[in-house]
């Protein structure tokens, strides 16, 4: 296996802005794939999910992550896809790093579970650490770089991805990115930038960001981030604008150029690791960085 034998990526973070991968389930969508999961694609067209990260990769991301968003198992286990947790995770960890190789730094990447946790619901917290837990003894031993844990509106689900991480992997680097969904800089559950920044320093979370959500809301998000952020790496990977209903199917309109222009805020605001969610495509990664070539 090829063991990313670079620069340690907590330094480069702080050395210069790295170029993070853009969206894949709207890409794959794309290129054709249906799946109920979007997990499932690295069994059923491993190569698409190979193509997805190679474009990203000649488009200039150095910082990856594993096609895993839904592959928890509760969530596989709504799509009727649990006997095959293990395989999904571990393919998902060899696609990516035949792709990158040592190009780059890859991400065990851990989404929501769908599950709501107590008080609010009725998943409690250690069900919830056992989910990541089970995901990660999976992936990590296949050779990941970092954790991320991604796309997160409560902050109990940040703090069980950080409790799994910090069990399973404590020498990786740990980063954890929500969603702010709403236009005034809140998660759906509430939770603003300041919050989310105070809690997952406590967590000791090495990596603080946002990703998908509003971009209006990921930008007030930040902005609250980066004054409370201390040491932690600002990271974003906002979608492609906001997403309207055409014809029944959601459609991003921000274009390449807006996802440069968005960067250049970003990393006015101290972000340093920057990437795409929901509606990107390789295009949009090379604005993004083009953008970052521009800054130094
Ligand atoms: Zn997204």
């Amino acid at each position: 296996m090829m063991m990313a034998a670079r620069e340690n990526l907590l330094a480069a973070a702080r050395e210069r802005i790295l170029v993070a991968e853009g969206g894949m389930g709207t890409m794959l969508a794309r290129l054709g794939v249906r799946v109920t999961n979007t997990a499932e694609a690295n069994v059923t067209h491993p190569e698409i999910v190979a193509q997805v990260h190679r474009e990203y990769l000649e488009a200039g991301a150095e910082v990856f992550q594993t096609n895993t968003f839904g592959a928890n198992l509760p969530a596989l286990e709504r799509a009727g896809l649990a006997d095959r947790a293990v395989e999904m995770q571990v393919e998902a960890v060899r696609i990516l790093r035949e792709v990158v190789g040592d190009k780059g730094w890859i991400a065990a990447d851990l989404g929501p579970t769908g599950e709501l946790i107590e008080p609010l619901g009725t998943t409690s917290m250690e069900q919830v650490v056992g989910v990541y837990r089970q995901q990660l003894e999976a992936m990590v031993p296949a050779g990941v770089d970092f954790v991320l844990g991604e796309t997160f509106e409560s902050l109990e689900e940040a703090e069980a991805a950080a409790r799994a991480a910090r069990a399973v992997a404590p020498e990786l680097p740990l980063a954890i990115t929500m969603s702010f969904s709403l236009p005034n800089g809140r998660t759906s559950m509430g939770v603003t930038g300041a919050q989310a920044a105070e809690r997952l320093a406590e967590l000791g979370v090495d990596i603080i960001g946002a990703n998908c959500g509003h971009p209006e809301g990921t930008l007030i998000a930040l902005g609250e981030m980066s004054e409370t952020a201390g040491d932690r790496i600002l990271m974003a990977q906002a979608n492609a604008g906001v997403p309207v209903l055409r014809g029944g199917e959601t459609i991003f309109e921000g274009t390449p150029q807006w996802s440069g222009e968005m960067a250049a805020r970003l990393m006015e605001m101290g972000v340093r690791i920057l990437g795409g969610c929901c509606g990107t495509t390789p295009e949009h990664i090379r604005q993004i960085a083009r953008a970052a070539k521009a800054s130094v």
